[in-house]
């Protein structure tokens, strides 16, 4: 056990109806930096799943008619909170899933910027009155919660993902059953004692760590879930939407993307650089929004590379509890393979590596970690795997182009549709490159471009619906419009006939 989880009274277990139980067995949680155990935790069965949605039924019949003002408040109490204790939790984030502490505490603001983006979203969830063709009527169309959702969140932002969705569905008036990945189940419950305080009554929000298949199965067939929100690999998106035809629930889902990074001939290569270093250091590239290929004129490769070299060395891997680390382990040995092995075929077929960081090789207590060396690889080819599949890892693979719209055209070669990266020195052109591309956001000489406040989604085969933004409650609404006589008095409080 961790200092952290005593500090954040959270116990291993599952949280259903504001106690914690216990499931039908365990998952080791350790840390990816060095192979420690952290702890381990209960995992539920399709029973604790079905326990879990029965008590959030019932608590929804109270919390749906709850004040959405009311609702409101609790959730930027919970924001609140959350800034409290950013440190520990931050702590307890980068020993669960490894990244850098600087990027945990990142993550813990953007978190709980969301319970605070929602909390003030949920009084401005309003109607609308509309004018009815025939005299004396009207139609008032209304917004109301959905029901009980089931929210499903992957390892890689294992707190922001949960907030995302358990802010905006718990504005809404949804009650939620929230399984987390199983590999970072940890910071997940940190959540509930949190919420607790904040005043949430019991069996609002349900958290229950179990294998994502039972969960898909489970929430698929129980038709009182009516929204079931995502954030996964395209994947896991198309199972869960397949069997969701069953009781058609909304499907809302954040998956799989293949960002391109393009350098347009007159952008500033150094922060085009230094910005890349940065991106492909958040979460070691284990993010759908990560670089996934990097378009360069041809005409300025080498220079690009001069000034991508120095950042990509300079940046030091390893532990993410130690100082100046900038980026961390992979999740799982299983990972950094699977990203060797990517890179090892672009080899295979002329591809060239650039430079390895290997800062992570002089610190022998790192050598049980699952540390994947960041690596640039030139002369890559779009049908290469390594820029036709998501990578999820630290590598920048870098394509050359003859001509922008070239450049455009293959970055939109893909059915993936999720983000995109232009840098350029000419912000017309810029802002017509970011036009073109078929992608639901693009950062233009920004690197990072997520808040809460503005919708974030897929296109194509990255998704369905969006998070954030007014867009974000939107998800888990219904609209139920009501067609009504509109009695007309006079001034004396007689029926006009
Ligand atoms: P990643 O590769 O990022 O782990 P996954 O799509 O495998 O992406 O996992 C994302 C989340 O979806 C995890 O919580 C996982 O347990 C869950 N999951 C995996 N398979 C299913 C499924 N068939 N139905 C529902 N959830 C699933």
């Amino acid at each position: 056990m961790t200092p952290e989880l005593n500090e954040l009274k959270v116990e291993p277990r599952l949280w259903i109806n504001g106690v914690w139980t216990d499931g039908n067995g365990t998952v080791i949680v350790t840390n990816p930096a060095t192979g420690v155990t952290l702890a381990e935790v209960q995992r539920g069965g399709a029973d604790d799943l079905r326990r879990a949605i029965d008590g959030a039924q019932r608590a929804f019949a109270s919390w749906s008619h709850t004040p959405s003002a009311a609702r409101g408040e609790l959730l930027k109490r919970a924001a609140a909170l959350l800034t409290a204790r950013r440190n520990t939790l931050a702590a307890l984030l980068t020993r669960e899933q490894g990244k850098p502490l600087a990027q945990a505490l990142g993550e813990v603001d953007y978190a709980a910027s969301f319970f605070q983006w929602f909390g003030e979203e949920a009084r401005r969830l309003c109607g609308r009155i509309q004018p009815h063709p025939t005299p004396g009527f009207e139609y008032l169309v209304q917004p109301i919660p959905a029901g009980v959702v089931g929210l499903i969140t992957p390892w890689n932002f294992p707190l922001a993902q949960g907030a995302k969705k358990v802010a905006a569905a718990l504005a809404a008036g949804c009650a939620a059953v929230w399984k987390p990945a199983e590999l970072t189940p940890l910071i997940a419950l940190a959540l509930a004692p949190l919420l607790a305080e904040a005043g949430l009554p019991p069996g609002v929000l349900q958290i229950v760590t179990a294998p994502g298949r039972l969960v898909g199965e489970v929430f698929t067939n129980d038709p009182r879930l009516r929204v079931l929100s995502l954030t996964g690999s395209t994947e896991t998106g198309r199972t869960l939407a397949a069997a969701a035809a069953r009781h058609l629930p909304r499907v809302s889902l954040e998956l799989g993307g293949n960002a391109p990074f393009i350098v347009l001939p007159d952008a500033d290569l150094e922060k085009a650089a230094s910005d890349l270093v940065r991106l492909k250091c958040l979460c070691s590239g284990q993010v759908c929004v990560s670089a996934n290929r990097v378009f360069v004129p041809a005409s300025r490769e080498s220079e690009f590379l001069d000034h991508l070299q120095r950042p990509w060395l300079k940046a030091r891997v390893g532990d993410g509890l130690q100082d100046g680390v900038d980026a961390g382990p992979l999740i799982h040995h299983q990972a950094c393979q699977q990203v060797r092995k990517l890179i090892e075929d672009a080899l295979s077929q002329g591809a060239e590596v650039v430079c390895v960081n290997r800062t992570h090789e002089a610190d022998g207590s790192l050598a049980a970690g699952s540390f994947c060396a960041p690596t640039v690889v030139r002369g890559v080819r779009d049908d290469m795997a390594l820029a036709a599949t998501e990578t999820f890892g630290p590598v920048a693979p870098v394509l050359t182009y003859q001509s922008v719209e070239d450049a455009v055209c293959r970055a939109n070669a893909t059915p993936f549709g999720l983000a995109a990266y232009v840098y350029g020195g000419d912000l017309a052109r810029a802002r017509a490159v970011a036009e073109a591309l078929e992608v639901g956001i693009v950062g233009v000489n920004e690197w990072r471009p997520l808040r809460a406040e503005i919708p974030f989604g897929g296109i194509k085969e990255s998704g369905l619906g969006w998070e954030g933004g007014e867009e974000g409650l939107h998800e888990f609404v219904v609209l139920k419009t009501i067609a009504l006589p509109r009695p007309r008095l006079d001034l004396d409080g007689r029926r006009d006939p």
